[in-house]
Parts: structure tokens; C-alpha cells; sequence
């Protein structure tokens, strides 16, 4: 289980990895040189632009709490704002557009980038701003006409972080134009908790950032790191309660208590219940969920650099 042939770290271009685990199929490692988690092997260009044709989805899956995800991103544009961004802004991989609401409530001309046709279309029925379905390296964008460039939940979705996307970001960049990064954060205590059945960890998500990495990783594509912030997901966390459940053997004895069968737990958290169990014993499992997430102590999480979320802000290297 130790190095593989053919590991190359996405980052350093190293070729040992150390395993880290095992889920479904998907196999991380932890580059033994820069530390980086990433999929091994990485899936090619075209597994992963057909993983997002299929993703139908996506779209609206991110808009479920969106009033918490819109706080986040006010408090994010607020961040830059405060470090003197300008606009336009350019979110690369802008998912349902609410990054860019933000930036738009704060005067910023907008620019999106997304590749999923019915996140593209949602935005652009939604939102005064400019939408390109392309990626950033082919999008129809002049050198040095952008204020900021956000990579908010794409960067580790990327089969080349430092390659040509990042590198494009560079040149779209106005002298002193800053970047902005969030990530799922790996040193999250959630992520350590769940261990590989973290729901954040699956064939989409590529890379695995930390600190370190995210900065070593910043620094190789030119940019400067000017701060680092470790933040909150959003809201009601129920998948990480599935996780926690797997993660201590507990899914069988739900399941029966619960009476229901072989049926997948994912059903406990969609739309519609159906419950085959007397209603109280439901209502008990929820009482505890709810009860366990709302002791959970994410705020501390986060000033201990354990949240789920690492956001960077960096700016072009030498532009200081
Ligand atoms: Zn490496």
C-alpha cells in the first residue's frame, strides 16, 4: 500500500505517494514530498468533462440553503472588498451564481464561467452579468481586464490545479488584482471525525487541500498568499451525521430501529420520507441529529483552523 508506480503529484510533480484511504473505488494518497492529497490515479480530461455533462443537477443541489451559502459569499466579497478588490469580478466555476449576487449587491461588475448548461442558464436568467459556458483558459477575455478572479469550489476539481486554468487567471488579472480561493478544508476535525465517508469526498473532488499545500500549491501558479481564513459550510449538516454513523458501524442498528430494511439512509435526508417505523422513533433520530450538530462546535472548529472551509486570498506574485 505504499508508493505506486505512476503516482505524479498534481502539485510537485513527485512521484511518491503515501495511501491515505480507500472509498468506493476512489483512492487517495498524500504526496510524500509537498504533503498534497489527491486521487490516484487522476481520471483524464475526458472522464472528467464527462462526469459534468451528467451533472444535470448540480445546479440545483447548490442552491438548497442558499440563504446561509449567500451569507458565506457576502462575507467573502466583504473580505475582498476590504482589501481594496475591484471589479470586474470573475467567478470561475460560479455553480449557481451566488458568489456573484454578492458581488453584484456590492457594485461589482460580474463575470461567470460555468461548464454545466443548466447552472449557466440559471444564472444568466438570474443575474445582470456576463456568462460564458467555457472554461477559464478558452472564455473570450482580454489580458488584464479583471479585478478579481474567484475559484470558489472548482480549484480541487481541477485535473491540473497548477496548469493552464491557474495560469490563465494570471494573465486575466490587473496588476494588484487579487484571487480567491475556498476549498474543502482536509484538517477539518469533521473530515477526521467522518473519515472516508466525509461526504465531500468523491470521484469530483481531485485535490484535498490544507494550509500548507493550498499555499505551496498558490505559490507555484505565481500568486502570493496574502491571507488565510478557515470558514463554516452551510447550515444543517445531515450528511456529515450519515457519515459519522458509517464511520462508527451504527447504519445496521438504524436501520432496524428506524424499520427500514435495506433502503439506502440517504433516504432519511431527501425530500418525502417514507417511514415504515412508528413516527416517535423518527422524530427521536432527528431530536439527536439536530441536537448533535447544534453542540457540535464548528465556531471553535474554526478558530482552530479545523472548519470545513480554507479560503485563501492571494495576489500575483511580484504585484505586491
Ligand atoms: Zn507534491
Amino acid at each position: 500500500m505504499l508508493s505506486a508506480a505512476g503516482f505524479s503529484c498534481l502539485a510537485c510533480r513527485a512521484s511518491e505517494g503515501r495511501f491515505v484511504l480507500e472509498k468506493a473505488g476512489l483512492e487517495l494518497r498524500r504526496c510524500r514530498s509537498c504533503g498534497l492529497v489527491q486521487q490516484h490515479p487522476v481520471p483524464g480530461a475526458e472522464a472528467l468533462s464527462a462526469m459534468y455533462e451528467q451533472e444535470a443537477h448540480y445546479a440545483g443541489q447548490l442552491v438548497r440553503g442558499e440563504a446561509e451559502v449567500l451569507a458565506r459569499e457576502r462575507e467573502v466579497v466583504a473580505q475582498l472588498a476590504a482589501r481594496g478588490a475591484s471589479g470586474p469580478f470573475l467567478d470561475v466555476g460560479a455553480g449557481a451564481g451566488l458568489l456573484l449576487r454578492a458581488a453584484r449587491e456590492r457594485g461589482f461588475s460580474g463575470i461567470a464561467l460555468e461548464l454545466s448548461a443548466p447552472s449557466a442558464e440559471l444564472i444568466a436568467r438570474t443575474l445582470d452579468v456576463a456568462v460564458h459556458q467555457a472554461a477559464i483558459e478558452e472564455a473570450p477575455l482580454a489580458p488584464e481586464s479583471v479585478g478579481v478572479v474567484a475559484f470558489s469550489h472548482s480549484l480541487e476539481h481541477l485535473g491540473d490545479p497548477v496548469g493552464a486554468r491557474v495560469r490563465r487567471a494570471r494573465e486575466l488579472l490587473r496588476p494588484g488584482g487579487l484571487v480567491h480561493v475556498a476549498v474543502p478544508n482536509w484538517r477539518a476535525a469533521k473530515r477526521v471525525l467522518a473519515g472516508r465517508h466525509t461526504p465531500w469526498i468523491y470521484a469530483h473532488h481531485i485535490s484535498y487541500f490544507e494550509r500548507r499545500t493550498l499555499a505551496a500549491l498558490l505559490r507555484r501558479a505565481g500568486f502570493e498568499p496574502l491571507s488565510f481564513t478557515v470558514g463554516r459550510f452551510v447550515g444543517l449538516d445531515y450528511p456529515f451525521i450519515l457519515a459519522c454513523l458509517r464511520r462508527f458501524r451504527l447504519e445496521r442498528s438504524l436501520r432496524r430501529f428506524l424499520s427500514m430494511g435495506e433502503r439506502p439512509l440517504e433516504e432519511l435526508i431527501a425530500d418525502g420520507v417514507r417511514i415504515a417505523c412508528p413516527v416517535w422513533r423518527y422524530r427521536a433520530v432527528v431530536g439527536c441529529a439536530r441536537l448533535f450538530l447544534r453542540l457540535w462546535p464548528e465556531r471553535l472548529c474554526c478558530a482552530l483552523g479545523r472548519g470545513e472551509e480554507l479560503r485563501a486570498t492571494a495576489v500575483s506574485a511580484g504585484a505586491r
